[in-house]
């Protein structure tokens, strides 16, 4: 019997899958799933905007194009064992079009997606080794739920946000609106990054949970999500959205530009996708303004403070801003982040 060794992306989504993570998506997508999803958006009636699919290389086609079961192994793991039902094609530049937008085929993870898929994977497990399915970093719904059952009570609400960075104060403002706006709040950093001048895995672990900290500990909870950016915009956002529902959040902060990436996607698209989507999904969006520092009042806002004298005042707080600070290793002013988070970065904690 053939093998392949996982990639960590197909690894967690091996796992975000069988948790119920992806929800009503139970497995990757076949043939007719995929086109399903990219051309109605849906998974048998249900709601679905990305295809997840297991894509392999044609070094790996070639070597396993006459098999009918193959191991998975991970890291020296045999993680399972499967039945291949079929190995497919679709049309790539439809994904790239539906996902990136027209201009698609400048989009660097477009590229990547059409440079590592030379076909796709369409299988049933014939082994699962759960045992061997677990990361440290991985939180199912199922454990997250078990975990807050006691503290969260029915009628509460438990607002959901999503970063794929260090925090900085315009992250803690947007904490502190959701925990005075809603009962609870789940601080759910992406884990996973692998494009150079994002951060490190670890340090947004810690970081994250510093600021959670920083707030009551009975209300806000932190764990993370476990899997990978797909800079897929709109559509993607709308999966974080589903994400969130799966564990257990009533409410999701949409970012601006939310998963965007350069300029493929306007400023607050993603935003006004997830919120004309919000029922099929079951989940209330929540949609604001960025919040900005105002160097006359002295504070984050993120509506204007109406003073004449705030004119020109404001002043981005962006992540972009916050690593130029720590690559050239000057001090990160404290209105743009939080002294206790800032003592936590130098150089080393960007990739
Ligand atoms: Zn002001």
């Amino acid at each position: 019997m053939n093998s392949l060794s996982l990639s960590k992306e197909q690894f967690s989504d091996i796992l975000n899958l069988s948790n119920g993570v992806f929800s009503p998506l139970k497995h990757f997508v076949g043939e007719e799933d995929f086109k399903n999803i990219l051309l109605k958006k849906k998974i048998g009636k249900k709601f679905f905007p990305i295809p997840i699919f297991f894509g392999i290389k044609k070094k790996i086609f070639n070597k396993i194009k006459d098999e009918k079961y193959i191991k998975f192994y991970f890291k020296k793991n045999l993680i399972a064992i499967v039945e291949i039902n079929s190995i497919y094609k679709i049309n790539k530049k439809l994904y790239g079009k539906k996902i990136f937008g027209k201009k698609f085929s400048q989009h660097s993870y477009y590229i990547k997606f059409n440079k590592e898929n030379y076909a796709f994977l369409d299988f049933t497990y014939k082994k699962l080794n759960k045992k061997k399915l677990v990361d440290k970093n991985f939180v199912s719904p199922r454990q997250f739920n078990k975990k807050i059952k006691n503290k969260i009570k029915i009628k509460d609400t438990l607002a959901g946000f999503h970063t794929r960075n260090v925090p900085h104060e315009a992250h803690q403002w947007i904490h502190r609106f959701l925990l005075k706006k809603y009962s609870n709040l789940l601080i759910q950093p992406l884990l996973g990054q692998y494009k150079k001048n994002e951060y490190l895995d670890e340090i947004i672990k810690v970081t994250n949970l510093e600021a959670a900290k920083m707030y009551n500990k009975n209300n806000t909870f932190y764990i993370p999500y476990f899997s990978y950016p797909r800079y897929g915009g709109p559509l993607e956002a709308a999966l974080h959205a589903i994400v969130r529902k799966n564990y257990g959040c009533t409410h999701f902060w949409v970012g601006r530009d939310h998963a965007g990436f350069k300029n493929f996607f306007q400023k607050y698209e993603s935003q006004n996708y997830c919120k004309k989507i919000q029922k099929k999904i079951g989940i209330n969006i929540i949609a604001q303004n960025e919040p900005y520092y105002c160097s006359t009042c002295k504070l984050v806002a993120n509506k204007s403070c109406n003073k004449k004298n705030c004119r020109g005042k404001k002043i981005t707080i962006s992540g972009t801003k916050i690593r130029k600070y720590i690559r050239s290793n000057k001090k990160i002013p404290n209105f743009l982040m939080n002294k206790k988070i800032s003592v936590l970065l130098d150089k080393k904690s960007i990739i």
